[in-house]
Order: structure tokens, then C-alpha cells, then sequence
């Protein structure tokens, strides 16, 4: 496994590959959900990319930048577990040299709403640095998370509308046994907190529950989702939202395919998760 920091090396390495490359890129501090992901990339291609870079310009000013979590040399001895070809992590100043000024974006109808209404900047942080990253790697694969739902719709977004050369696959959630989904935030979470921060999972179980058993009105999903979010004391929900999977403009009536999606706080920790729903539920199951 080799491992770059520098730009014009990564680019070396590539031109050096023949057949597929798989991208897989990641802010480190890996876990089982992102190594499912370099498990996938590794099945389906000659050569697997995987590339850690806390991306500052997705984080606003209060945000999780300075103390999110980082161990590099883990990740790596995990990356060389799975089989990985080449880990490309740069600096800060590798990706975003003096007077950097160009940006990448998805129109306010996709990244205005949900994480993007929380979190302004945020979605335009993401779409240049995974622009960036895909025009340095030259992938014809890369790989996402559907546990970071929106994400997913507006890099979907960005590869169709700029004809990108790079299929997007997205891949289900991972999850702890008891249902929380696997993210390299739950560290943050102390012992009452991680216990507590089930009622996610727990409210989305509500949700598909009810989708199975035939509701369809969708602000009575949400309003059975709270009520399961207001039972855990230290759960401050931000928003709960049932929206079309692809617009992701909120429903009156479930559809065709739908995202059910959260973001609540436990503590000072700020968790998202989703399920999508459809005529079945296209979804692994929450416990
Ligand atoms: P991050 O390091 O949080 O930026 O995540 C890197 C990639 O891993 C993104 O595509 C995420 O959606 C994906 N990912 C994060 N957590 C999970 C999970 N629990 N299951 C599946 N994919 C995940």
C-alpha cells in the first residue's frame, strides 16, 4: 500500500493504473462503515484509492473542525487490512493553497435544505473537495455512504449536471448492534449520551414500522418520530423530515422512493441518520 500526501505523486500513481480504480474517499478515523465501503471498492476493481482529508471548508465556524477526531496511523494499518492500493491524504495547504478561490456547487433546491439549512456552506465545501478529489484520482468508481443521505443526492447532483466521468455507487448504513449508526462522531458521545443516542434509530424503526403496517401521510410519520424523539431527555431534535429521495423536497404522501432522515443532538454532539423507504423498504434492518 502506498501512501501520498502530495498532489502531482497521486496523479503519478494513477496514470500508473490499468483496469478500474475505485475511489473511496473519507474524513479517517475509520470505522466498519467506511471499511465496508473499501471492502465494495476492493471486490469491484483493480485498484482501490482511499483518501483521508478532514475537509475544512465543510465545517462552519461552529462546528467540530479543530477536535474532530483523527489517528492516522490506525487508519492505515486498517486500509492495509482491507487491501487498499494507495492512500491519499494531503494537508490542508496540499488541497488548498494560497489564494484558493474556486468552488464547486449544487443549486439551493438540493443543499438549502436539511444538513444544508443547518449547516450553511457546508454542502459547497463538500462538492469542491470531492470534485477536486475526483479530478486528481480519475476514478471510474467512487463510493458513498447512504448514512449520509443528502450527501449522496447532491454528489448524484454534481457528477450528472457537470457529466462527470465517475459512477457514483451508494452503499446502506452500517450500524452498532443496538441500531446507532456507525460514525467516527460517536466517540464524542459519553456513556449516558451513547446510550441515549439509540432514540435515532429507534425513531427511524418507528417510522418503517409504520411505513410496513401501510401509513403513507407523511407528517404523521414525522409526528409519530417525534414523539419517540421526546422521550429521551437528552435528545434535542433539530429536525425530522420525510422528503422525496432524489428532490428531497418534503412529501405530503410517501410515493415512490422516500428519504426519512434526522438530525438531533445528544449532549453537544450533533447526530444525523436516514432510511429510505419504498413500496419495500430498500433499507438493512435497524436492529
Ligand atoms: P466521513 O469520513 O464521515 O466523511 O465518511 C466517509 C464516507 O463513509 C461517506 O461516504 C459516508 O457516507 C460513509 N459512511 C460514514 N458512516 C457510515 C456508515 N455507518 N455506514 C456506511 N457508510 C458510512
Amino acid at each position: 500500500m502506498q501512501v501520498v500526501t502530495i498532489v502531482t505523486e497521486m496523479r503519478r500513481l494513477r496514470a500508473q493504473m490499468t483496469g478500474s480504480v475505485g475511489l473511496v474517499p473519507t474524513m479517517g478515523y475509520l470505522h466498519e462503515g467506511h471499511l465496508f465501503l473499501v471492502r465494495r471498492a476492493r471486490a469491484d476493481n483493480e485498484h482501490v484509492v482511499v483518501t483521508i482529508f478532514v475537509n475544512p471548508t465543510q465545517f462552519g465556524p461552529q462546528d467540530d473542525y479543530q477536535r474532530y477526531p483523527r489517528d492516522p496511523e490506525r487508519d492505515l494499518r486498517l486500509l492495509e487490512q482491507e487491501g487498499a492500493d494507495v492512500v491519499f491524504m494531503p494537508s490542508v495547504e496540499e488541497m488548498y493553497p494560497q489564494g484558493f478561490d474556486a468552488w464547486v456547487e449544487v443549486g439551493e433546491s438540493l443543499t438549502g435544505r436539511l444538513e444544508g439549512a443547518a449547516r450553511p456552506g457546508h454542502f459547497r465545501g463538500v462538492t469542491t473537495v470531492v470534485a477536486k478529489l475526483f479530478e486528481i484520482v480519475q476514478a471510474q468508481w467512487a463510493y458513498f455512504g447512504q448514512k449520509d443521505g443528502q450527501q449522496l443526492a447532491v454528489i448524484r447532483k454534481m457528477v450528472a449536471d457537470l457529466n462527470m466521468g465517475v459512477e457514483i455507487v451508494g452503499l446502506p448504513t452500517v450500524r452498532e448492534p443496538d441500531g446507532l449508526a456507525m460514525s467516527s462522531r460517536n466517540v464524542y458521545l459519553s456513556l449516558d449520551e451513547r446510550r441515549a443516542a439509540t432514540i435515532l434509530s429507534r425513531s427511524l424503526g418507528r417510522a418503517c414500522e409504520l411505513f410496513d403496517g401501510g401509513e403513507r401521510r407523511a407528517e404523521v410519520i414525522r409526528g409519530e418520530m417525534r414523539a419517540v424523539l421526546a422521550s429521551e431527555p437528552l435528545a434535542r431534535v433539530e429536525y425530522v423530515s420525510v422528503a422525496d429521495a432524489e428532490t428531497l423536497a418534503e412529501l405530503e404522501a410517501i410515493g415512490g422512493l422516500a428519504l426519512v432522515s434526522l438530525a438531533v443532538r445528544i449532549g453537544s454532539t450533533r447526530l444525523i441518520d436516514n432510511v429510505t423507504v419504498a413500496r419495500r423498504r430498500a433499507e438493512y434492518p435497524l436492529s
